[in-house]
C-alpha cells in the first residue's frame, strides 16, 4: 500500500484519511459545502449537507449546472483528474498563488472555520493560503458554453 503524504498523520500510528477535493461535481455521496452568493463568493453549508441522487436529479433538473451555483466536496481522485500533475493538485496550487492569499498587513493570520479542512486536498498543499481564496473558487462558470471549467474532474 501506498501513502499519501498529503494525509499521512506522522505522529500517530492511524492511517491516512483519504484527501478531500473542495471543488469537486454535484454527484450522489459528496457533501454540499456552500452556496455562491450573486457576487462569485461562496457561503459556507455549516454542517455539509450529504447529497443523495433525489437531490442531484432535482439540481440538474431543465439542464442546471449546480456546480455554477453550489461548491460540492468529495474524494480526491488524485491521477484520475487532469488537475493532477506529479503528487499535487494544480488548482489547489493555483488557488493559493491568487493575489488574495497573499499575507499583508491586515490579513488574518487564521483560516475561517470549515467543515473539511482536516483532509483538504488544497490545505494539505498550501494551507492558510489556499483558505484565504477559497471562498472564491466556482466549480464551474455559469458563461462558460459547456458549463465547465478546468477543475473538473470528470473532464
Ligand atoms: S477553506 Fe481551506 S481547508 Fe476549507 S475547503 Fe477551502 S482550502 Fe480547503
Amino acid at each position: 500500500m501506498t501513502t499519501d503524504p498529503a494525509t499521512a498523520d506522522p505522529a500517530t500510528s492511524n492511517p491516512p484519511r483519504p484527501a478531500t477535493c473542495p471543488s469537486s461535481s454535484c454527484e450522489p455521496g459528496h457533501l454540499l459545502i456552500g452556496i455562491v452568493r450573486p457576487d462569485g463568493t461562496t457561503a459556507g453549508v455549516w454542517p455539509p449537507l450529504p447529497i443523495d441522487e433525489a437531490f442531484v436529479a432535482s439540481a440538474r433538473a431543465a439542464d442546471r449546472v449546480p456546480e455554477a451555483r453550489l461548491r460540492f466536496a468529495g474524494p480526491c481522485v488524485t491521477s484520475q483528474c487532469h488537475q493532477w500533475h506529479g503528487d499535487r493538485c494544480r488548482i489547489g496550487d493555483l488557488v493559493a498563488g491568487q493575489p488574495q492569499a497573499a499575507v499583508g498587513p491586515g490579513a488574518a493570520a487564521a483560516p475561517p472555520p470549515c467543515a473539511i479542512r482536516a483532509t483538504c486536498r488544497w490545505w494539505s498543499q498550501n494551507g492558510v493560503a489556499a483558505c484565504r481564496s477559497c471562498p472564491k473558487v466556482v466549480h464551474t462558470r455559469a458563461d462558460q458554453p459547456d458549463g465547465r471549467v478546468a477543475d473538473d474532474p470528470r473532464g
